[in-house]
């Protein structure tokens, strides 16, 4: 990092504490999102929630998915059935819709890792922080998956899932979740790794410092617009960046 770029992290990092009302971080624990942070599997949800409409004959809008991810599925089905036929969708065609769309999600699905994904999460490790997964999914294998993918890492007693929460994001329940399951933790002992616009909503809303890892193709300023105090442009830079942010996280105070 160049002394400029330095100095405005370490501004960021002072505005957070700030307007938070800490007078310092005591870093314990990095909390991620998984699709789009740990997973490339964006691409595939958003084909296949496209095509689902598609097949249904409901319009949807250029990049409404991206915008919408985090959300349950009925709050995103229900936003297309309100513009389409000007009604929430029922429940049965919540379940036909979301099932179709789980279906071709498999068939899409490369079950690719973001890259830097994996070093990141041995980084965080290595310093000491607890990494705790706050996903909106709820699939059945998730966690056997993650074992594979990053044995080691997280257990069932540092995730969040479908199952741990009423409301989905952009409400902050996910990420106090989150928090709690760090260990209890107040929102200056964390730092949230994100890439989707209603995730920093939830994670900026349980008071949490949030990084924004900007994975798929929504412009940089909606991130922002959304309340991450940083946007990258990768993982990878995130990664080379993550000492510095680490170093000054624990050594600054008011
Ligand atoms: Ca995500």
């Amino acid at each position: 990092m160049t002394t400029a770029e330095l100095t405005e992290m370490t501004e960021l990092l002072v505005q957070y504490l700030q307007k938070n009302h800490f007078i310092q971080f005591d870093l314990k624990a990095v909390l991620f999102d998984m699709d789009g942070v740990l997973y490339d599997s964006m691409p595939a949800h958003d084909k296949s929630w496209q095509q689902t409409m598609d097949e249904m004959g409901l319009k949807h809008l250029p990049h409404e998915f991206y915008l919408q991810e985090g959300k349950i599925g009925q709050s995103t089905i229900d936003a297309v059935f309100q513009r389409n036929l000007h009604r929430d969708a029922t429940d049965e065609e919540v379940k036909k819709i979301y099932a179709r769309k789980t279906e071709l999600f498999q068939q899409y699905n490369t079950g690719e890792l973001i890259p830097g994904a994996i070093e990141i999460l041995k980084y965080v490790q290595t310093k000491g922080l607890k990494p705790v997964l706050v996903t909106g999914s709820g699939q059945p294998s998730l966690l056997n998956r993650l074992e594979i993918h990053f044995p080691g890492v997280f257990t069932s007693e540092t995730m969040v899932t479908a199952f741990d929460v009423q409301q989905g994001k952009p409400h902050p329940e996910s990420y106090l979740r989150g928090l709690q399951k760090g260990g209890n933790l107040k929102p200056n002992q964390a730092i949230v790794i994100e890439n989707a616009p209603l995730g920093t909503e939830s994670a900026v809303g349980a008071g949490i410092f949030t990084i924004a890892v900007n994975t798929g193709p929504l412009p940089d300023s909606v991130l922002s617009e959304a309340g991450a105090s940083i946007v990258f442009d990768s993982m990878g830079t995130l990664l080379e960046t993550m000492p510095e942010i680490v170093r000054i996280i624990q050594t600054i105070r008011l």
